[in-house]
């Protein structure tokens, strides 16, 4: 007998997962009054038990049956690796107090875990593949116990069971947990976590045999590890591991004591670990087939999966365009002739769809026809039955998806022959400023800048009153003239403040700008803005990605009159702030019909106009940021050097036409210096500011050995934490990176912007900067 046989069958139709934080933010609001003392941990239950009542109800409303584990289960509270290390026991060894007898954590303990507690650092947060949301990175050693403490996960299976819905629990898959995992402190070093697996696995046996007895069918193990060959473990290594892994799972563990198991591998293809996987017992395989193609399937891999089903994800969790659903049939059609007629296929979405909002009904405010071009997780859902129920019995959608496609490729807007024939009729030369040593010597005749001069990264405190400021404004209560007179004195105090600090290089602080993406989207013609469409960024945190529509073009000047008041108020020199091409597209939502290397050219056209003006305006040093130029690195390096030329290019069509005498800053938010240094020295900015409080500034030997050879800002302390960093530990940090990388390069600033702070910190912080500064200056 088969090993497959007396499996339930998958459903045809599914979802990787759904947004998790309520179409109201509810978890937020909820974790966030748990958090601030005003509610009390059952009532935090209580909120998280209702949302996910209602999410299960709204999923069975939308089509997804209720007794066949097509709605999936993935509730977290704060992040999904996170709940993995709970419910494994797996909690560095400085948190051991927070653990009860069993040990599990409560609530409380779960939030001091993921957010810190003194002295006590919390885990490190590290971006989630290529996506927006960021994770916590478990810390694993030698004797990280893996034993299942605590079973939330199989309670809501449990409580949804009862309720009439078979879910499907959804978990981080241990090879993915181990991937992503860092070494603990007292870890040996050069100890790979992925080292425990066969530890973790019994853990991981122990949590399906938990389900399989609360009645689960399937269950959903998530391995997008398996998409990335980035890793520092060889590939035979990872490949080994999957085969090790799920050998274990499913061979070792054989049913009915276990679910049957559906492994997903979102956010890229597959490619050579379809095979290890094909050749474990897994009962299902989801590829993601928006991000890239189907595997390679040979005999025997075929043979191999004969009576198993492989989940095609063919609607894009990640973006939220309405599928082409003769497309995606034609991309599932080739699948199931590839895999011939004993392997089951059945859709999905690409990801989870936690990375999209819930539902575009909720968006009064978008024009009628965007709106119809748009599926969010609910419509999504919509699309995934339509796929499986195909063209004859789905005829609508399909004519619906048709129509769409036509209407967008001819609407107004959405392509510009003038913003295409500007692009078209672009040269090298566009692309390029004159040498640096010209550079420097007419920077230097304008700008008169101290050694070591000192500068901040753009924003100041956003404090309350500028948010009520904007709320009043977009409620109509102030006229825009009052708004603008707000932002006027604002930008005058900070202005006033800099000065009294002894700042060389001053900001005009950013007040008019709630986000540094979106407030460019509202300016700039080809995007729009949500009301409600607010996805997870981490933990309670949310963000709202703007929609890049249509083909980009600047119709006024959007920072130059805030940028030119700053200027009138001071003889230093203010620093003019834009956001850069890879940054904007990195957090909207980008169009899915042309290359994002086209359309981050033409956001840097918009933003090279800005330049231009700004220069006009009399400022002489403009900052371009660009602090997600690392974070849409492709997960797969032969992807990598392709993906870098052209953002690069975008950065450099952007600012290559500033004078010579313009100083151009770039700041990236990130220490991995050495990773991308190729591509930050492409970028050909002047001056670079960089994050490297935190790793005490480790990086400099890498820039040092880099022979990177323009301005360089370290940042020396970290704005991350109200902490006030004294000046003798700032001179420090600047006698080392003088030591380093010369006076010639070095700026001093913090990590990256101010806005998160309060004033009493910054004010503080930035006295103890140009304090250290002066003092390292009177050495030189
Ligand atoms: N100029 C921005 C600021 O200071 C930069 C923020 C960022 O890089 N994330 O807020
Ligand atoms: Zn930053």
């Amino acid at each position: 007998m088969s090993v497959h046989e007396g499996v339930p069958a998958f459903p045809a139709a599914t979802i990787l997962g759904y947004p998790r934080i309520g179409p109201r933010r509810e978890l937020k609001r909820a974790v966030e009054s748990f958090w601030a003392g005003r509610s009390t941990a059952p009532e935090l239950s209580a909120v998280a038990g209702d949302l996910r009542e209602r999410t299960r109800t709204n999923l069975a409303g939308l089509g997804l049956g209720t007794d066949d584990a097509s709605i999936p289960s993935d509730f977290t509270f704060y992040d999904q690796v996170l709940s993995v290390a709970a419910h494994l026991g797996a909690i560095p060894e400085r948190f051991a107090h927070l653990r009860g007898p069993d040990g599990a954590l409560d609530l409380a303990g779960l939030f001091t875990v993921a957010r810190g507690e003194g002295d006590r650092a919390p885990l490190e947060m590290t971006k989630w593949f290529d996506s927006n949301y960021h994770y916590l990175v478990p810390e694993i050693g030698p004797d990280t116990e893996f034993r299942l403490v605590e079973t939330p996960s199989v309670e809501a299976f449990a409580t949804a069971l009862a309720d009439g819905v078979v879910t499907r629990p959804v978990i981080v898959g241990p090879v993915t947990f181990l991937l992503l995992a860092k070494p603990s402190e007292s870890a040996p070093e050069g100890f790979s976590p992925l080292s425990r697996l066969d530890d973790l696995l019994v853990a991981y046996a122990e949590w399906l045999r938990a389900f399989a007895e609360a009645g689960a069918t399937w269950v959903q193990l998530d391995e997008p590890a398996l998409v990335s060959d980035t890793w520092a473990e060889p590939s035979a290594q990872v490949s080994a591991a999957v085969g090790r892994a799920y050998q274990a799972l499913s061979v070792d563990l054989a049913r009915p004591d276990r679910p049957a198991l559906f492994v997903a591998t979102p956010y890229g293809p597959l490619g050579e670990r379809f095979a290890d996987l094909a050749a474990t017992g897994v009962e299902a395989i989801g590829l993601d087939l928006v991000r890239g193609e189907a595997p390679a399937i040979d005999d025997a891999v075929r043979t191999a999966l004969a009576g198993r089903t492989v989940v095609a994800g063919v609607v894009d969790g990640h973006n939220i365009w309405r599928t082409d659903l003769d497309a995606a049939t034609a991309s599932v059609a080739a699948l199931r002739a590839a895999l011939g007629g004993d392997v089951d296929v059945a859709v999905s979405t690409s990801t989870s769809l936690f990375h999209v909002p819930h539902t575009t009904s909720d968006e009064p405010d978008l024009p009628q026809r965007l709106l119809s071009w748009l599926a969010f997780a609910d419509e999504k859902v919509g699309e995934v039955l339509a796929l499986a129920a195909g063209p004859d019995a789905a005829g609508e959608a399909f004519a619906r998806s048709r129509e769409v496609a036509a209407d967008r490729a001819g609407a107004p807007g959405v392509v510009v022959p003038e913003v295409r024939s500007r692009a078209a009729g672009l040269t090298e030369a566009d692309f390029h400023r004159s040498a640096y040593d010209a550079r420097v010597a007419a920077q230097d005749a304008v700008l008169d800048l101290p050694p070591l001069p000192t500068t901040t990264i753009g924003s100041f405190p956003q404090t309350s009153e500028l948010r009520v400021a904007r709320a009043s404004l977009r409620k109509g209560e102030i006229t825009a003239e009052q708004y603008a007179e707000a932002m006027r004195a604002e930008i005058a105090h900070v202005i006033e403040l800099q000065e009294k600090l002894g700042l060389d290089v001053l900001v005009h602080g950013e007040p008019e700008r709630n986000d540094m993406v979106q407030y460019f989207a509202e300016n700039l013609d080809g995007f729009a803005v949500t009301q409600n469409g607010w996805v997870q960024s981490y933990g309670s945190r949310c963000t709202r990605p703007s929609i890049l529509w249509g083909d980009v073009s600047r119709p006024a000047p959007i920072t130059v009159d805030w940028s030119r008041h700053a200027a009138s108020l001071t003889s230093h020199p203010v620093k003019g702030m834009l956001t850069g091409p890879v940054t904007i597209l990195a957090w909207s939502f980008v169009r899915d019909d042309q290359p994002l290397a086209d359309t981050a050219n033409q956001v840097a056209l918009a933003l090279r106009d800005e330049i231009a003006d700004l220069e006009a305006a009399g400022i002489g040093v403009v900052q371009v940021d660009e602090p997600a130029l690392r974070e849409l690195l492709p997960l797969r390096r032969a992807a990598q050097s392709a993906y870098l030329d052209w953002s690069v290019a975008s950065f450099r069509l952007a600012t290559a036409g500033a004078a010579d005498a313009t100083q151009i800053h770039t700041h990236l938010c990130y220490s991995e210096f050495g990773e991308v240094i190729g591509a930050i020295d492409g970028l050909d900015a002047d001056v670079t500011s960089i994050e490297a409080a935190r790793s005490k500034m480790e990086i400099l030997p890498d820039i040092n050995s880099s022979g990177f050879a323009r301005g360089i800002g370290p940042g020396v302390y970290d704005i991350h934490s109200p902490r006030v960093p004294s000046t003798a530990e700032i001179t420090d940090l600047l006698t080392a990176a003088l030591a380093s990388v010369g006076e010639r390069k070095l700026w001093v600033n913090p990590d990256c912007g101010l806005k998160t702070r309060g004033y009493p910190e910054t004010v503080a912080s930035l006295e103890n900067l140009v304090a250290a500064t002066r003092s390292v200056r009177e050495r030189l």
